[in-house]
């Protein structure tokens, strides 16, 4: 926390309670960054290539980035302007939030969840509401349908959950939409949707054919992919968001005018050009996802369900500790003080040295301890 008093120019309240921005701990060169989901996958040479032949530095890009939503359109069967592209899905959960939720109005989601929803509610000085998540690490989609009320304006869903790792099911996904007022916005935030392997998760593209078969039953839901994480272009900032085109809209008329670069829509184009050879890295990455989620349960650590490219530790108030013990062994992890420690799932040879970690530093925890299996 910080203090507006300490600020020279008067900065809104909201802001100035919030704690600055700050990226998890850089990995040195002999670490393992294991901290930010990222893809340990070197970009394919094409992908390179699209980008290097990508227009000139002095030319803007193209505003709405027609050529990636033409192709996504394509891929899932809806129209163009029922894509929107953003830098980085992150960008256009700030607009969307931006666009329903100001002073007075409410915006809903779980909690431990993404780190940057709290924050984007009190960007636009709305009141963030969170609905802790069940003892299973998961979605309460009851609690957070009850906790709508009459200044609700947006609520996230995330699936799978960043940083805990369940899916919401698609069938409690239905009933939780059937109790949500029309008018609401719902946010499905699918950033790790290519990693799923768990029947019965929910789908955005499901949701949505659901909805256009059903002559736009559900016109408040907007599903949101990146190009971040399963296509590993994190660096280019790439997302997209597809939904009603009135919300999309509104979506549009907060973002900051062409902040998504040519370059970073010629490494999409050319990722779906090659998504065949990308989702086949991915099924690499969540055979090793699951293999080391069942080591550290077999280890003694109470791991939920881990469908993104991570796996989640709950060490509660151990937590700050042991993300030093793997800090000092070259792993970088991302601790959340109090609550547990996200680990990637990144080089296979780093699978072995976080095994051999967690193995150690879960012995040393009371048997009672909440994140410990019980056998
Ligand atoms: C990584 C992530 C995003 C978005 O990442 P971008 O790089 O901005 O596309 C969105 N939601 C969740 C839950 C994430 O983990």
């Amino acid at each position: 926390m910080s203090d507006a008093a300490d600020i020279p120019v008067r900065v809104r309240p909201g802001i100035a309670s919030l704690p600055p921005y700050k990226q998890g701990t850089q990995a040195g060169p002999d670490a393992y960054k294991l901290s930010s989901n990222e893809n340990p996958f070197d970009p394919l040479p094409g992908v390179l290539q699209a980008v290097q032949s990508a227009s000139a530095f002095n030319r803007y890009p193209d505003a709405t980035a027609t050529r990636l939503r033409e192709r996504l359109a394509a891929r899932f069967g809806v129209t163009l302007d029922e894509v929107h592209i953003g830098a980085g899905s992150v960008s256009i959960l700030a607009q969307l939030v931006l666009a329903t939720s100001g002073p007075g109005d409410e915006v809903v989601y779980a909690w431990r969840s993404f780190e940057a929803y709290p924050w984007l509610a009190v960007l636009a000085g709305a009141t963030p509401v969170q609905v802790p998540l069940t003892a299973d690490s998961r979605h309460d989609l009851d609690a957070m349908a009850d906790a709508v009320t009459g200044r609700t304006r947006a609520i996230l869903v995330c699936s799978p959950n960043n940083p805990t790792g369940p899916v919401v099911g698609q069938d409690e996904f239905d009933a939780f939409i059937q109790r949500v007022p029309s008018d609401i916005l719902v946010i499905l935030d699918e950033a790790y949707a290519e990693f799923v392997t768990a029947p019965g998760a929910v789908d955005g593209l499901t949701v949505l054919g659901n909805r256009t078969r059903g002559g736009a039953e559900l016109p408040n839901v907007v599903v949101l992919r990146t190009f971040s994480k399963a296509f590993g272009l994190a660096a280019l900032r790439v997302g997209y968001a597809i939904g009603h085109p009135r919300i999309l809209d509104a979506a549009r008329t907060t973002a900051i005018p062409l902040s998504v670069t040519a370059h970073a829509e010629a490494a999409a184009l050319a990722s779906l050009d090659a998504e065949e050879e990308l989702l086949e890295r991915v099924r690499h990455i969540g055979a090793r996802r699951d293999r080391l989620a069942e080591a550290l349960r077999d280890a003694g650590w109470a791991v939920p369900q881990a469908q993104g490219n991570f796996v989640w530790l709950p060490a509660h108030e151990n937590t700050l500790a042991i993300a030093e013990t793997f800090t000092a062994a070259g792993l970088i992890v991302r601790p959340f003080a109090g609550d547990g420690i996200r680990i990637s799932v990144g080089e296979e040879e780093s699978v072995d040295e976080v095994l051999r970690i967690a193995a150690s530093v879960v012995e040393d925890l009371p048997e009672a301890h909440p994140g410990r299996r019980l056998a």
